[in-house]
């Protein structure tokens, strides 16, 4: 997840002044959850977001930020696994946030369809990260899958022979989140 995914963006629970026994604080998961407070490296073995990846997502990753360092160009992680509770959680904010679950099913999954709850994807920055992955991450299998969601890598094993499929408009053009 990124700076520009305000989906992420926890929410500060608020008091309520007209307090009731049914009114409860907006839990706020943490980073045993998925949660990245702070953008960490793709090499970072102590933040679950980063560590319960997909091996195979997690290595060509680590590859490509390699490759990239050579180039002068650093990869963070801004969201990567989540727990279900966590993507719940997101889910909520962003219904809140856009005002629909149609509007919020643009930016934010499931936790039965999102693939961060799996672990097959990886939201990247800074824009430097973003646009020599769109350069030279179909090479290892790194593609962009939403047009909306410059952020959002997920792997591709045949992009490295055949490149990266097109791009759905959002994740609502996505058939995997039609479950
Ligand atoms: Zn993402």
């Amino acid at each position: 997840m990124s700076y520009s995914e305000p989906a992420q963006t926890a929410t500060r629970p608020t008091r309520s002044v007209v307090s009731s026994t049914t009114w409860t604080v907006p839990r706020t998961l943490g980073k045993a959850h998925g949660a990245v407070p702070e953008p960490v490296s793709v090499f970072d073995d102590d933040t679950p977001a980063v560590a319960n990846l997909d091996p195979e997502l997690l290595d060509a990753l680590r590859r490509a930020a390699k490759d990239a360092a050579a180039d002068g160009v650093e990869f963070v992680v801004n969201g990567g696994w989540r727990s279900p509770e966590y993507q719940r959680q997101l889910l909520r904010q962003a219904v809140s946030k856009y005002g629909s679950a149609e509007e919020a099913a643009r930016w934010v999954a499931t936790p039965d369809t999102s693939a961060h709850v799996s672990g097959d994807a990886v939201d990247l920055g800074p824009s430097a990260a973003r646009a020599w992955l769109s350069e030279h991450g179909a090479g290892y299998g790194l593609c962009q899958i939403y047009a909306n969601e410059p952020w959002h890598y997920e792997l591709r094993p045949e992009a490295v022979e055949h490149g990266c499929p097109p791009m759905y408009a959002d994740p609502t053009h996505d058939p995997r989140m039609w479950k």
